[in-house]
């Protein structure tokens, strides 16, 4: 039996559907929701990721505004730049788009930015709050596959979850979010020895690594959810995950995609934690 598929980009059209109609109900207070990207160089990966950004927003009535710089900018003038959008009540969330150049200093430039506008959820105060289960803007990313758990109905409680990965952005925040819930959860790194004998005991395992089509069959317990967040470019062109999905998806219970699983639904996240900052900013005036 094949697993079935947790389409991404189905459950983005709803909760952005869902989302879109709070967007209009602030604007017609007078509060459109507003997002301010920030990027610097010219990665022509994040050139994309910021096109797609800017219209996602424009789809869900949000009005988005992007602040280029060059490679060969400063680290001051990249803070300056965020201090003022700091102030600015026409924007309530503020993403720098990563990596950033060599050169700057990663934490400091996400440090700068007001903690009610950090709606990538990155700022040390939000990682904290993440830690102590009160999140405020949770990275998008895992928020985004929590959502897609809750949405088809997957329990979390008192299951066995294995997160293979534990960078900043998706690994770590992700094993947190799944302890929250209630899920035992391991995490496996490129230092862990055995690896498959931790996969194969997953209730859900999600995947975060980079490294295309490394989780085989043979790694996954039969019925298991399988989460797959990497996109990775391969030599002709087409996008392919961490996971090797065709033999997976025969013993899987559920599977996500790529593309077309987490990658839609991180985009989404972004756009409600943007809604929300301007629904928390109406709320404070
Ligand atoms: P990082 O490179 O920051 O982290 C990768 C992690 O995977 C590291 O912790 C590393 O371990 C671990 N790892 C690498 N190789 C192995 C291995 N053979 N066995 C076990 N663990 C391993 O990547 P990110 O977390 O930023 O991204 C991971 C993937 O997700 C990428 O493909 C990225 O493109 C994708 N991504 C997708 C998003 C989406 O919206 N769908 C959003 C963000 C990322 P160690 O720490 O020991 O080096």
């Amino acid at each position: 039996m094949s697993a079935k598929i947790l389409d991404g980009n189905v459950l983005a059209r709803e909760v952005r559907a869902e989302w879109k109609v709070r967007a209009v109900r602030l604007a017609e207070k007078g509060m459109q929701p507003g997002l301010a990207v920030v990027i610097v160089g010219d990665n022509p990966a994040s050139s994309i990721y910021v096109r797609n950004k800017a219209k996602a927003c424009s789809d869900t009535g949000i009005y988005s505004e992007v602040h280029e710089f060059p490679e060969s900018a400063s680290e001051d003038e990249v803070i300056r730049r965020i201090q003022e959008l700091n102030r600015n009540p026409a924007i309530h969330g503020i993403l720098v788009q990563l990596p950033l150049p060599r050169h700057f200093d990663g934490d400091k430039v996400i440090a700068s930015i007001e903690v009610e506008k950090d709606v990538d959820g990155f700022h040390l105060y939000n990682v904290g709050a993440l830690v102590t289960g009160n999140t405020i803007f949770p990275p998008c990313t895992p928020q985004g596959v929590m959502k897609m758990l809750e949405k088809y109905n997957v329990v979390i409680e008192g299951q066995h979850a294995v997160v293979v990965g534990r960078s900043n952005i998706v690994g770590k925040p992700m094993a947190l979010m799944l302890l929250q819930k209630g899920a035992t959860v391991t995490i496996c790194t490129s230092k862990t020895r055995q690896l498959a004998e931790h996969t194969s005991r997953a209730d859900i395992l999600v995947v975060a690594t980079g490294k295309p089509r490394m989780i085989t069959a043979n790694m996954v317990k039969p019925g298991a959810v399988v989460i797959d967040v990497g996109i990775n470019r391969m030599p002709d062109g087409k996008l392919t995950g961490d996971v090797d999905f065709e033999p997976v998806e025969k013993i899987a219970g559920y599977i996500t995609p790529v593309p077309g699983g987490v990658g839609p639904m991180t985009i989404t996240m972004l756009l409600c934690n943007t809604i929300e900052a301007a629904e928390r900013a109406q709320a404070r005036v």
